[in-house]
């Protein structure tokens, strides 16, 4: 799937069409030193539509990470499917997977980028490990650093930037290869609460402009109430509440809906 123009109107793919279907996903982990095996994910199912802003909520321990990185492919299910517009990722091999792994960027908590390299050259690594030629690099990465808001920035190291500036950099590296989705890993939490809201707006702007699906790991109910449109809440290893916020918020019963909107707010 080319999304064409970085900056242009989104391409292919209607509304309301499935981006990700995770269907009775399992995973299990070696317990240490010969204990029991750890059941992290106990058989997840998930839709997640084309262009949403989907958060995932739980407790820490409850398998939100596990889940975020076999969606991103570091780790392999023990069991149960992952469909990613609509190819099963189980099935892919060889430059099937590597082009399916382009397909999703991932933003971390701790920015992870590259020290000895500038802001271009974060953006443009994503890209240089692809193949990509010098002269494409260079406007994709122009593109991206204006769409963040860095210009001027190209040539900083990360130790010359604050925190919310290393996240925008981050942001625009996982956004070069034009990925379908981009995963969001607790992305905000090593921020203060000013940053995180312009970097959740700069991820609304980013869903908005260019069409990506977005996949939003977090412990912050304030994160789900500034940008999502849908939300699961994961707890020991199962969803036990999923629908879309405006839905949840309007659910007596919903445990997550009550959060998401404090009483008397
Ligand atoms: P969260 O991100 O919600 O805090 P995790 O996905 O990190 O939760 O962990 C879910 C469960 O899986 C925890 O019990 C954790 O200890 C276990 N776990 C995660 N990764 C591993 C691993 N590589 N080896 C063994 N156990 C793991
Ligand atoms: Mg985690």
């Amino acid at each position: 799937m080319d999304r064409g123009d970085l900056l242009g109107l989104r391409g292919s793919g209607a509304p309301g069409e499935l981006m990700i279907v995770v269907d009775t996903l399992v995973k299990t982990f070696p317990g240490a030193g010969g204990a029991g095996e750890v059941m992290a994910l106990q058989g997840i199912d998930l839709e997640i539509a084309d262009g949403e802003i989907f958060g995932i909520v739980g407790p820490s321990g409850s398998g939100k990470s596990t889940l975020l990185r076999c969606l991103n492919l570091l780790e392999e299910p023990t069991s149960g499917r992952i469909l990613l517009g609509g190819d099963d990722l189980s099935k892919l091999s060889g430059s099937e997977l590597r082009s399916a792994r382009r397909r999703i960027g991932t933003v971390f908590q701790q920015f992870n980028l590259l020290h000895s390299r500038t802001v271009v050259g974060n953006i443009e690594f994503p890209l240089e490990v692809a193949g990509v030629g010098k002269a494409e690099r260079r406007s994709r990465a122009k593109a991206l650093i204006d769409l963040v808001g860095l210009t001027g920035k190209e040539k900083s190291y990360p130790s010359q930037l604050s925190g919310g500036q290393q996240q925008r950099v981050g942001i625009a590296r996982a956004l070069a290869a034009e990925p379908d989705v981009l995963l969001c890993d607790e992305a905000t939490s090593a921020l203060d609460p000013d940053t995180t809201d312009q970097i959740l707006d700069l991820v609304a702007e980013v869903n908005r402009r260019l069409g990506v699906t977005v996949v939003i790991i977090t412990h912050e109910l304030g994160v789900l109430r500034r940008v999502c449109t849908s939300a699961a809440r994961l707890e020991a290893g199962r969803i036990v509440e999923t629908g879309r916020i405006t839905d949840l918020v309007a659910h007596p019963g919903s445990a997550l809906g009550a959060a998401i909107v404090p009483v008397g707010d």
